[in-house]
């Protein structure tokens, strides 16, 4: 923020003069819309990834917005842009994911290749300094961008006056009203919570306290086998923890993993010391004795089980988030799980509203969301805009990383779609023999008439950079037979992802 905005925001003190001065100053500055002039777009929400021409709902919507010509503003209340993914999402989970990797390699993956190491410990503190360093090192950036394509930044809580009006009150003291031709929703989502358990972020935690524990519990259960708790879980594990993940249904991963990797994956995770309790509810936790007692029973009702541990994640999902936004004093439309419905075009029930990312309908991930912010913008701008929700991918960052895009082969059974499957072992492919690190395969789904691709899933080492593939792939309408006829580099691990479009087109090369 220029020192002149700063200058603004400090005059908050005196109510009367705050709207004037503070449109004045930036006015002159940075030439804000007025309310004579409104903008063209008002953002609520910067949620942002936080990666340079990368992010997420708001903050992409305000950048794409502004360089199509658009005259526009983003609110953002909580002090620095990047919603969940930079502040308590993506950016502070991986920072932890990867060095935790690192760590737990060096103790027990360096022998046998002849790397002798000793004397290895945690540093808890700097490894948490060092995640913290990563979010703000990315939030600086951010700000930069706004700042280099014109895009206003108010740091405040916006709620509607009007379907064209929103009051922001200002994180520095006093409000301020902007009108808008058109504004986007963007105010993203917030942690589940779970009934009767309370979350004090110290023993029992949300993912945002996951981030941040002070030591390593000696013991941690994780409700909710999820994306979100499998990380989290794999986590801790790896500095030291007893993880046990409790699970309501028969399978790990959550929706969209395909139930062939989701299997393989829980074995996986098991060969590296995590518990799973599936097809188990939780009935209830509390304190006791400086620990924390969770009750549970099979999912289908049965015999109590008391489980102890030092500390509880609760990690059930995220809903959608709309406190104070005044929703109904414009009419805005909200279903039963609390998502602002909108059409294909992302407009709400009330026109010149439209709505993205994880508080409307779809995957809660940061590129659906930056996706739909891109899209959002080129509407406002042009009339055109389009996401392809066919062509989301998924990633999973523990190690093996597990992605997929398209549909699974239980989505394929239940539509009666006729398909055909080609799967490759990693064990199979050299550059993982060599790397010493063959665990999963990779798994396509084809239409059997046409050899159209339906869905790829992947388990194995860099299944989170390999996904794109697929994904572009799809997005072109490719055949298996496409993939398997371009030439792939060797010794890549991408070799794997053509032997099974090969697998699925014909007969691989290099597998029996
Ligand atoms: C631990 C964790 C790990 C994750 N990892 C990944 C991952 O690896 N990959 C991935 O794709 N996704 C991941 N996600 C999900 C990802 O963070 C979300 O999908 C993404 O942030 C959604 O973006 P959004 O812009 O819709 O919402 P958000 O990022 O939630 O941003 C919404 C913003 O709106 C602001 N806001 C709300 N109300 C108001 C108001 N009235 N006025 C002004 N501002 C307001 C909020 O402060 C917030 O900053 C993860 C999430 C968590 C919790």
């Amino acid at each position: 923020m220029p020192n002149s905005m700063q200058a603004g925001l400090h005059l908050r003190s005196r109510p009367s003069l705050l709207q004037s001065a503070f449109v004045s100053v930036i006015q002159a500055s940075r030439s804000l819309a007025t309310h004579s002039e409104p903008y063209d777009t008002v953002v609520i929400g910067g949620g942002l990834s936080g990666i340079p021409f990368s992010g997420v709902a708001g903050y992409v919507a305000a950048i794409k917005a502004a360089q199509l010509g658009l005259k526009t503003v983003c609110i953002e209340k909580r002090g620095t842009l990047g919603g969940t993914c930079l502040n308590v999402g993506c950016i502070p989970s991986k920072a932890m994911l990867n060095n935790s990797h690192i760590y737990h390699a060096t103790q027990h993956d360096m022998k046998h290749r002849g790397i002798e190491v000793s004397n290895v410990s945690l540093n808890l503190e700097e490894m948490l300094k060092y995640k913290d360093k990563a979010v703000a090192g990315l939030t600086r950036g951010v700000e930069a961008l706004f700042k280099a394509n014109k895009v206003d930044y108010i740091k405040g809580t916006a709620s509607f006056v009007t379907p064209t009006k929103v009051a922001v009150d200002l994180n520095e003291g006093g409000e301020t009203e902007l009108e808008g031709k058109n504004i986007i929703i963007a105010t993203g989502s917030e942690v589940t919570p779970f009934p009767g358990i309370e979350i004090d972020e110290k023993q029992i935690i949300s993912s945002t306290g996951a981030l941040s524990l002070q030591g390593v519990p000696k013991k941690m259960i994780v409700i909710g086998g999820g994306v979100i708790g499998v990380e989290m879980g794999s986590v801790w594990s790896r500095l030291g923890s007893e993880v046990t993940v409790v699970e309501f249904v028969g399978a790990i991963g959550g929706a969209g993993m395909d139930g062939e990797v989701a299997k393989a994956f829980q074995k996986i995770l098991t060969k590296q010391g995590m518990k799973f309790k599936l097809n188990t509810k939780v009935i209830g936790a509390e304190k006791v004795d400086g620990g924390v007692q969770v009750k549970v029973e099979a999912a289908k009702g049965g015999k109590e089980e008391t489980l102890d541990c030092d500390v509880l994640l609760v990690s059930i999902g995220r809903r959608p988030y709309t406190k104070g936004l005044n929703l109904e004093n414009i009419g805005v439309e909200v279903d039963g799980k609390g998502r602002v419905v909108v059409d294909d075009q992302f407009n709400t029930s009330v026109k010149n509203v439209k709505c993205i990312g994880d508080v409307t309908f779809g995957p809660m991930l940061a590129h659906k969301a930056e996706e739909e912010g891109v899209a959002a913008a080129e509407i406002i701008a042009t009339g055109h805009g389009h996401v392809n929700y066919d062509a989301i991918p998924s990633v999973v960052y523990t190690h093996p990383e597990v992605a997929w895009v398209g549909q699974t082969e239980e989505d394929l059974k239940n539509t009666g779609i006729q398909y055909k499957v080609g799967n490759f072992p990693f064990s199979a492919n050299s550059r993982a023999k060599t790397n010493s690190d063959t665990a999963g395969f990779v798994k396509f789904m084809v239409e059997k008439e046409t050899d159209r691709i339906l869905g790829v899933q992947i388990i194995g080492p860099g299944a989170g950079e390999m996904i794109a593939t697929a994904t572009l792939a799809m997005e072109y309408g490719a055949s298996s037979e496409d993939v398997a006829r371009t030439c792939h580099a060797h010794p890549t691990l991408s070799e794997a992802f053509k032997e099974a479009a090969m697998a699925a087109s014909g007969r691989p090369i290099h597998n029996f």
